[in-house]
């Protein structure tokens, strides 16, 4: 293999569609992930997400298009592009009768590593697996097994990591651990691709944020301009007493049993605020809340704003 330019693209999509019966649920997306980028990819359910990881992972086909890794087209040098990526699936898969250790060797075996245990240690240790060493795949719980498919993924130092949902349904600390040991893979040079639900994991780990809807690439920008363009503070409550007068009315949305407004700053409160009073409201449940990315999100899909704090997409 020649020697990789650092102006290669990462990841370059161009045109991509992937259509099942006459649905095309990747519709024409194009895309560049630049080496050394922390990218997330989100999307609600059935957004395209993992469709677009697999045919990264020359899993599946693109209908049209073209999918390259590092330079190079997938469906022309799958092998090839294999070696440079690694992706952690969404689905556990893993064969019951290994060891982890095993299960880790047979691994590089498929990269014609055969001295790769020192490396092998290290991912244990990273991923907290030390001492499930010489245990067998089946007799893992489920975050265990998911730490072996980050480990497996690893194995051949990718300089593409694809990480499909690594989180859902694992405990706070592997997700420390994992963002922990991704985030240094990261600054060492290596790029990486995320898909997550968990949109407070995307906006403080991830440099630049694509959102995908029925599959088209309906935002693309860098996580800070994203916020800054969409994310403004809000101010709600409850108000009983009196109904709100008109002018403020035009401008509230009703979120549950609240009542929200968008302000600039602080001064703006005070005035609504007022207002309100004046007009003899009673105010209750007063939050004032700087939005996140979650309200970004859920703008750009074009939903309404969430009635909570927390939560994930
Ligand atoms: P999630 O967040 O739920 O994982 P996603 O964004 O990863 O969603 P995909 O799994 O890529 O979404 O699915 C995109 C759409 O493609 C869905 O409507 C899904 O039902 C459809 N789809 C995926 N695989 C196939 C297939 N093999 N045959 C037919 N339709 C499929």
């Amino acid at each position: 293999m020649s020697p990789i330019s650092r102006d290669t693209p990462a990841v370059r999509l161009r045109g991509v569609v992937k259509r099942y019966g006459d649905r095309n649920v990747v519709d024409g997306v194009s895309l560049d992930i630049e080496q050394g980028e922390f990218f997330a990819l989100l999307g609600a359910n059935g957004a395209g997400k993992t469709t677009l990881i697999s045919m990264l992972a020359g899993l599946t086909r693109p209908s049209a298009g073209s999918v390259q890794v590092l330079g190079h087209e997938v469906t022309r040098e799958p092998y090839l592009t294999r070696r440079l990526l690694g992706v952690v699936p969404q689905e556990l898969v893993f064969d019951p009768f290994f060891t982890v250790r095993e299960a880790l060797r047979l691994q590089s075996g498929y990269f014609g590593l055969r001295r790769n245990d020192d490396w092998i240690d290290e991912l244990l240790h990273h991923l907290g697996l030390t001492r499930q060493a010489q245990q067998n795949m089946r007799a893992l719980s489920g975050g265990m097994k998911r730490r072996v498919m980050v480990a497996q993924a690893l194995v051949h130092k990718p300089p593409v990591i694809v990480l499909d949902e690594p989180t859902a349904g694992v405990d706070v600390e592997l997700r420390q651990s994992l963002w922990h040991f991704i985030t240094e893979l990261n600054r060492q040079g290596h790029t990486v691709l995320l898909t997550t639900h968990y949109l407070e994991e995307a906006e403080s780990l991830c440099s630049r944020i694509g959102m995908l809807k029925l599959g088209h690439l309906v935002a693309l920008d860098s996580t800070h301009a994203l916020l800054s363009r969409f994310a403004s503070t809000q101010l709600l409550l409850r108000c009983t007493g009196q109904p709100l007068p008109p002018q403020l009315a035009q401008r509230a949305r009703a979120v549950g049993a609240r009542v929200a407004w968008t302000v600039r700053d602080a001064s703006e409160v005070e005035a609504l605020l007022g207002e309100l009073r004046a007009a003899g409201c009673d105010l209750d449940e007063l939050e004032v809340r700087r939005a996140d990315l979650e309200d970004a999100f859920l703008q750009i899909m074009g939903a309404g704003p969430r009635d909570d704090a927390g939560g994930s997409a």
